[in-house]
């Protein structure tokens, strides 16, 4: 065979592309070795072209993009925002709450550089990380002592696993929910070590069915939020107080798990009343859990608070360690805690109110200034309408209540059905900032009031469906 007549002698060595400028250049972005083996990558796949299409050029140039195209695809970040249009404010599993401005400036004053997390700068003492929240929600909530972990699963992990390990937890049966992401009451007791113990109905539970299944082996009476489903018609719960109450007569602890837990009195923003920590408290709730990314709106984290001792408790279980929060959450709980100092600027200052807040009108002049842009990138591609819709709140809260909201609805054209409805979503998801809506009704659905960067919104629009998706 002659040189020519073997289509991979056309090839060049790595060595001899490792000298050429833009080559360099890459190596100064990404360092040698991931050069090097981008360049490999390339090589061999223009290696198999060659091999059944043995007269195709084979441009430097060209390689020298792919390459390219290689690097910038492996250190794109794999979690990156997106824009929420599904129509549920927190999104669990879009990332739930969006950090207030001074959240996130806590978050990066801490991360790259040494912070007083177990310090404590008064007298030069090993500190407790808890310190930094613990003043404040007390303040806020009322409650004697508080204490921070993971998130609220892993709060309801610790209580159960601290006061009622091989004991017994008395749960009424409307409320063993199961919330998204497998957090299931019944799951998170048994891997806890404690005995669930039910009592009443589905729909309806007395005081007298608790009182009746308290006994030698009860550790905890405890009342669960619904969060994310409702109970109508024929229905019976125990408030609070005649819970704490009766838990109390027999000598136990009465605990409940909030879920949501905002602690602001929301029907103030003209949104549907949500129990607060600081209402269970005062009715005598010895411990209450409750989530930091749902409508508190801050980082994931799961805060305890109640009396003194019982905090005191948890915090001396070695699990406690295992669940701890790190410097992150708790910068960036203390920025979003600090923000309820001032409820007047609440409504501006934390995004996650100010989103849930927001009005009909100023979505829909939203919508109306974003259909043109839409309908110019979509031509011969969509018909788009605007719709009144209704937004979820989410991640369990207020399931039954929705917010009036608008929405664009895109449907493609022509024949196509589901497949074409199915490529303009994936079209919108490749974009550089990826657009997640709803599929709903043979119609692509984007709820807008999670919108709030309208420019870089309409900024990428040119790119639908020509940013095809890379290998
Ligand atoms: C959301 C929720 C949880 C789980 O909280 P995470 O912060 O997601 O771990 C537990 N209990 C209730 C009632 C909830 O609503």
């Amino acid at each position: 065979m002659t040189e020519t007549a073997n289509p991979f002698a056309r090839l060049p060595s790595v060595d001899s592309l490792l000298a050429h400028p833009d080559i360099a250049s890459l190596k100064q972005c990404y360092g040698h070795s991931a050069v090097v083996a981008s360049l490999r990558s390339s090589l061999t796949e223009l290696r198999e072209t060659l091999s059944s299409q043995p007269d195709l050029e084979c441009d430097l140039g060209n390689l020298i993009t792919d390459c390219r195209q290689r690097l910038t695809i492996q250190f794109k970040p794999s979690l990156q925002p997106v824009f929420n249009l599904t129509g549920t404010v927190l999104h669990t599993n879009l990332g739930r709450a969006l950090l207030a401005d001074e959240a996130v400036e806590a978050v990066l004053a801490v991360l790259a550089s040494p912070c007083n997390l177990e310090y404590n700068l008064a007298d030069a003492r090993r500190g407790d990380r808890d310190d930094h929240i613990d003043g404040l929600i007390r303040e806020l909530t009322g409650a004697q002592a508080a204490t921070v972990v993971n998130n609220n699963a892993a709060a309801v992990f610790l209580l159960l696993n601290t006061l009622a390990m091989r004991k017994e937890v008395i749960v009424s049966r409307g409320e063993l929910i199961e919330i998204g992401g497998a957090f299931r009451i019944p799951d998170i007791m048994s891997r806890a070590g404690a005995r669930l113990r039910e009592v009443g109905t589905t729909n309806r539970t007395h005081l007298k069915d608790y009182a009746e299944a308290v006994g030698p082996r009860t550790a905890l009476i405890m009342k669960v939020h619904r969060s994310n489903y409702a109970i109508e018609g024929f229905t019976a719960t125990v408030p609070e107080g005649q819970l704490a109450e009766l838990a109390h007569d027999k000598g136990l602890p009465f605990v409940e798990d909030l879920g949501s837990g905002t602690l602001i009195d929301l029907s103030v923003h003209g949104l549907p009343k949500e129990p607060t920590p600081q209402q269970a408290l005062a009715k005598g709730t010895d411990l209450v859990s409750f989530s930091g990314d749902k409508l508190l709106g801050g980082p994931q984290a799961g805060i305890l608070v109640g009396s003194k001792e019982l905090i005191g408790k948890l915090k001396r279980n070695p699990l406690k360690r295992a669940l701890r929060v790190d410097k992150m959450t708790l910068a960036a709980l203390e920025a979003t805690l600090k923000l309820y100092r001032s409820p007047e600027l609440l409504a501006r200052q934390l995004p996650t109110l100010r989103l849930l807040i927001r009005t009909e009108e100023d979505i829909r002049s939203l919508a109306q200034r974003i259909l043109p842009p839409m309908q110019a990138a979509l031509i011969n591609q969509a018909e788009i309408s605007i719709e009144s819709c209704r937004s979820q709140i989410g991640s369990g809260s207020l399931p039954v209540d929705r917010l009036p909201s608008v929405s664009l609805v895109i449907k493609p054209k022509g024949k196509g059905g589901g497949k074409a409805l199915n490529r303009l979503a994936q079209a919108f998801r490749d974009l550089p900032i990826p657009v997640v809506g709803r599929l709903e009704n043979g119609a692509l659905r984007f709820d807008l009031r999670c919108l709030e960067d309208e420019a870089a919104f309409i900024s990428q629009l040119a790119m639908v469906g020509h940013g095809a998706r890379q290998p």
